[in-house]
């Protein structure tokens, strides 16, 4: 039996997994499905690969990764238009996209060694005789679990950092974006041809499920939230560690002294960038009741600017074509609880694309306030000051990103918010900092990429001390002597004890 090709749903096909563009239906990707076995496999194989790799030290993994992210650098037209053709992302998207997971590359190669080398800590005057020696070890194999919505970056955020810290990376790419994570395991493999220290498993959600029971030392994941929970509780089974990067559904607060035609442009971008097929995409706006109408008019007018269709607009199809049925199930709540489509609203929904919608007065229990939209879709609320703005942002159970445009107390107001990270008079741009850890809280996740601690997730700490002199105060030992521990309690009185 042949199977049916819609555009855009991947299918199963004598043992390989098919992707089709969401816009064309054109075959994008066709890549044998892993079986449990293979997925062990793949495993054990990375373990031994691993072994290599951690051995090379710093500066070998620094040549190599610097190699691979120059390789990137000069076949990014080509891999943004792999991107394009299986997700549907418009080509300019892909390359923002392909050029932020360039700069995390570049930055874990070359900051690896000194975040995680081997280094002297101070010891204190308790243990004074002794020195302390930190580093931090690969875990061994890292699975890697993967998103369609951006498929470079998301996996590369956890997989440069992993292989920087020198582990050997299992990738599980999306369904809908195989090729996209075969291109990069592809293109690795060409500068580091001796051994297969990054490797892809493809298939459906069973294949990641079985990479999470694979023996992997941590599983890196990157997806929905409720798919997040069945991770944890299969990687629970295993006592595996796991980083989890959840949904989002971030607010931006606009203050009223911010800048308002930046804010709407910001806005914009942020929302409907990639169709607002975004985890950190701004989805909620608190607009302050003074500078609402007029910040409303702006983002309409601009967002009613956007293109949408497959070449060269601003907007390409939603990549998962079930979405759809999420975006106007949103919409048409929005505007049920009596919302008002000040753009857009229940005809912008045309399969596979929606065309910019801004929604507001929303009630805020509506499902567009509540849920994750994933469409090119803004809901903006009116609020009597940035106090209750904070108050209704932090209302839900999610916690990535945010968004704050404003002057004075704009920093005080992006401290408040309840997230893992948050753009002033800006939106998304944290995601592109290599700096910067990456990550959320409550059910947004836990755990961070990128940066020093997106380092330090993909290291075992490792603390060593050694002996430098005999104890004064010995404590730590049998031989110690009725006399020793009372100079021990007079020691601890004149240093704690006021
Ligand atoms: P899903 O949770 O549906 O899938 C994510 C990955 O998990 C896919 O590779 C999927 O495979 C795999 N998977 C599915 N079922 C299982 C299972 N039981 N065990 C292990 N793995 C499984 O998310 P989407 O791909 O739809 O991505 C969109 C979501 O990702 C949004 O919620 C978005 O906010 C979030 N996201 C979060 C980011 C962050 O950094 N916090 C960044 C980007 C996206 P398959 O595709 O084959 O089903």
């Amino acid at each position: 039996m042949t199977a049916v090709h819609v555009p855009g749903i991947p299918i199963i096909e004598a043992g390989q997994l098919v992707s089709t563009s969401p816009a064309t239906g054109v075959e994008a990707g066709r890549l044998p499905v892993a079986t449990d076995a293979d997925v062990r496999q793949a495993v054990d194989s990375a373990r031994v690969a691993g072994e290599w790799w951690a051995g090379l030290g710093f500066a070998g993994r620094r040549d190599r990764l610097l190699r691979w992210r120059a390789l990137l650098a000069k076949r990014i037209e080509q891999l943004a238009e792999v991107v394009h053709v299986e997700g549907g992302k418009p080509v300019a998207d892909a390359i923002v996209e392909i050029v932020t997971a360039i700069e995390h590359i570049d930055w874990a190669a070359r900051n690896a060694a000194r975040v995680l080398g081997p280094r002297r800590v101070r010891s204190r005057l308790i243990l004074a005789e002794f020195s302390g020696h930190l580093e931090y070890q690969p875990h061994g194999v890292v699975g890697v679990i993967g998103p369609w919505n951006y498929p470079v970056f998301t996996p590369i955020g956890s997989a440069a950092y992993a292989l920087a810290a020198g582990n050997a990376v299992v990738l599980k790419p999306s369904e809908y974006t195989p090729a996209v994570g075969q291109w990069l395991v592809d293109s690795f493999a060409e500068v580091v041809p001796e051994q297969q220290v990054f490797t892809a498993v493809h298939g459906l959600g069973d294949v990641g499920a079985a990479l999470c029971r694979s023996g992997v030392d941590k599983l890196a994941f990157t997806g929905s939230t409720a798919t997040a929970r069945k991770v944890m509780a299969a990687c629970a089974e295993t006592l595996t560690p796991v980083l989890i990067e959840g949904g989002g559904k971030d607010a931006m607060i606009v203050d009223s002294d911010a800048d308002l035609d930046a804010a709407a442009e910001a806005c914009v971008w942020g929302g409907m960038t990639n169709a607002g097929q975004t985890c950190i995409g701004i989805e909620r706006v608190y607009a302050v009741d003074s500078v609402f109408d007029t910040f409303v008019d702006k983002v309409v007018t601009r967002a009613g600017r956007l293109t949408v269709g497959a070449e060269g607009a601003d907007i390409g199809p939603i990549t998962m074509p079930k979405q759809v049925d999420v975006i106007r199930r949103h919409i048409d709540s929005a505007i049920a609880s009596g919302g008002r489509a000040a753009l857009g609203g229940p005809s912008a929904v045309q399969p596979p694309y929606v065309h910019p919608t801004v929604l507001v007065d929303v009630p805020e229990d509506s499902a567009a306030v509540q849920e994750e939209t994933f469409g090119p879709t803004l809901t903006i609320n009116r609020v009597r000051d940035a106090d209750e703005a904070v108050t209704r942002a932090n209302a839900l159970p999610y916690g990535l990103g945010g968004s704050v445009f404003g002057r004075r107390r704009a920093v005080a107001i992006a401290r408040r918010l309840r997230s893992g990270m948050a753009s002033v008079n800006s939106t998304l741009t944290f995601a592109g900092m290599s700096t910067l850890p990456f990550g959320g809280v409550g059910d947004s996740g836990f755990g961070r990429i990128h940066g020093e601690d997106g380092l330090r997730e993909f290291g075992r700490a490792k603390a060593i001390t050694r002996r430098r002199a005999r104890s004064l105060l010995p404590s730590m030992t049998f031989e110690r002597t009725p006399t020793d521990m009372a100079r021990l309690v007079k020691a601890i009185k004149v240093m704690y004890g006021r």
